[in-house]
């Protein structure tokens, strides 16, 4: 059982206060508060929303090298990123698995290309490689992807990397903290960062259920926000200098006519980037796009011209013709990425990331990926001990050291698998929102619906007719009245509109 109220308790009445405080409950923040109290850190983490409610609920689901990197010869971070996979796959084998990839190929200097590159690829994973790449016939390939269109087609070139659930991987992580004895909570908002002198020595938190306040104090406090990074900076130093450029990514479900077993990837678009079809949770994820965009948001609305791009890119590459109708769900995340050079354009910026401590005395941490989580955390930790903050614990070998289930109670439930299904079309059983009150903190019934499964993501309009289910098992686990079941089904309701685009509307602005 994770009780809320009880995590709050611990937050408000940590007399001492905590050695790190986290602000920003999605892949950073977990993952920094993961590794800190493994290395013995009394830690604290609050989010504004739910876990992984921003850019980490809304990525391509890839643990990855990123092969599109070695064009930009991105080495480091593609090695880096390589080696964080295998781990990833190891530690995280429920939520995280390996997954073939195919690059069909039109001419035979683009086949030799690519198969240059997925070599590269799997040198530079050296030992930490999850299976070698190699060359498809042109049979072959349309073995492998049977509903891909075969005029001018040459061949493919195979290549693995890993897939994941991102907000169940977030999940995993919460668990992870609670399963320690430390905290993290969800819907609780840092308003103010409060100093001392010079120095920041915690942070004024807003429970937004109960609407009190109150100081949290930390020894350090690590912004994670994604991103907001710079504006949660700006509210302990004005003077800071803004460091991140936002991109916004697209995504778009449709049904799979039939079993995809291999992902396809598009390695040149007419506009210089990759776009992705992958099978996931028995639907097609086609994306992502990759727009620059002035203003950041934690939940941004695709436009129509970018569901148009994927549909009619897609269109170019399977047989099935995709309309507007088909679109199961659509929905976007803003990448937040580091500026290091003036003028680039947002698909050149790197995805590496940054961490900086300011002279007040808190870190930063700006930019990076899912897929580096682990290394940005381990960064982390390596500041913290620089700063000379000491961890009041003995080190608890690893992050793994003590797990609630050491699984993903989602996918490895036997109790989920002997209840009833809500509906067919989705992935969801009473039991998985009885898991979602009781031992994963949801508080709403988006948070049941679009990050505890992945419904809202899967298909919006069939999640939107589930609501009033949900909102009433939902209810009597959280002890609701009738009141709120009517506005958290209302509120999902419109929610779910924003996920769905049906022909002639545009969802976004
Ligand atoms: C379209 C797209 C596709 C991507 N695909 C991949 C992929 O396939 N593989 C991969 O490795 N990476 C991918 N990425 C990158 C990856 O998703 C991000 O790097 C990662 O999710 C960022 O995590 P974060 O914790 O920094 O940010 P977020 O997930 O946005 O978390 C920041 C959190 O801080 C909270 N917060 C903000 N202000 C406050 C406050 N005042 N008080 C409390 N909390 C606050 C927010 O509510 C938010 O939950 C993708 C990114 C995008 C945009």
């Amino acid at each position: 059982m994770t009780d809320r109220g009880q995590q709050i308790d611990r937050l408000r009445d940590g007399k001492d206060g905590f050695d790190v405080v986290v602000i920003g409950g999605g892949a950073m923040g977990l993952g920094v508060a993961v590794e800190s109290m493994s290395q013995g850190f009394r830690t604290a983490l609050v989010e504004q929303h739910d876990f992984a409610h921003g850019t980490s609920s809304r990525s391509t689901k890839l643990i990855h090298g990123g092969i599109r990197y070695l064009a930009q010869r991105d080495f480091g971070l593609v090695r880096e990123s390589l080696h964080e996979r295998k781990q990833l796959c190891e530690q995280y084998s429920d939520v995280v698995h390996p997954l073939s990839f195919v690059i069909p190929t039109y001419s035979r200097r683009e086949h030799l290309y690519y198969r240059a590159g997925t070599w590269l690829y799997d040198r530079l994973a050296g030992r930490m490689n999850l299976a070698a790449s190699r060359s498809l016939t042109r049979s072959q390939t349309l073995l492998d992807l049977p509903y891909l269109k075969s005029q001018g087609l040459r061949g493919g070139v195979q290549y693995s990397d890993a897939q994941f659930d991102d907000a169940r991987l977030a999940l995993r992580l919460a668990q992870q903290i609670w399963a320690n004895d430390e905290v993290a909570v969800n819907y609780t908002k840092v308003v103010e960062v409060v100093q001392q002198g010079e120095r920041v020595v915690g942070v004024m938190v807003e429970d937004l259920e109960s609407g009190q306040q109150f100081v949290v104090r930390g020894k350090v406090v690590v912004n994670a926000t994604g991103v907001a990074a710079d504006q949660v900076r700006g509210m302990a130093n004005r003077q800071a200098i803004q460091r991140l450029r936002f991109s916004q990514g697209t995504h778009l479900v449709v049904d799979a006519q039939a079993e995809w077993k291999h992902a396809l990837l598009v390695p040149q678009t007419p506009d210089g980037r990759v776009v992705f079809i992958i099978p996931w949770l028995g639907k097609l994820l086609i994306g992502t796009t990759d727009i620059e965009v002035e203003d950041s948001s934690f939940h941004p609305i695709p436009t129509r011209a970018e569901i148009d791009y994927l549909l009619e890119l897609a269109g170019r590459y399977l047989q099935q013709s995709l309309t507007l109708d088909d679109v199961r769900s659509v929905f976007a995340g803003h990448r937040a990425l580091v500026l290091r050079e003036p003028g680039s354009m947002t698909h050149q910026l790197s995805r590496s990331h940054v961490v900086e401590e300011d002279p007040v005395g808190m870190i930063h941490v700006l930019g990076g990926k899912w897929t580096t989580f682990a290394a940005v955390a381990r960064d982390v930790v390596r500041h913290l001990r620089k700063s000379g903050v000491a961890p009041a614990r003995p080190q608890r070998h690893g992050s793994s050291s003590r797990s609630n289930s050491g699984r993903d109670e989602k996918y490895s439930s036997s109790v989920s698998a002997m209840d009833e299904s809500l509906d067919p079309r989705l992935p969801i059983k009473m039991s998985d929102i009885t898991t979602a009150a009781s031992v994963e903190m949801a508080r709403s019934v988006a948070d049941v619906l679009a990050r505890r499964t992945r419904c809202l993501f899967l298909d919006a309009k069939a999640t939107s007719e589930i609501a009033p289910r949900v909102a009433e098992s939902l209810a009597r686990q959280l002890g609701r009245d009738l009141e709120w079941q009517a506005e958290q089904t209302r509120e999902l309701r419109a929610l779910a509109q924003q996920y769905q685009v049906s022909g002639g509307d545009s969802v976004g602005r």
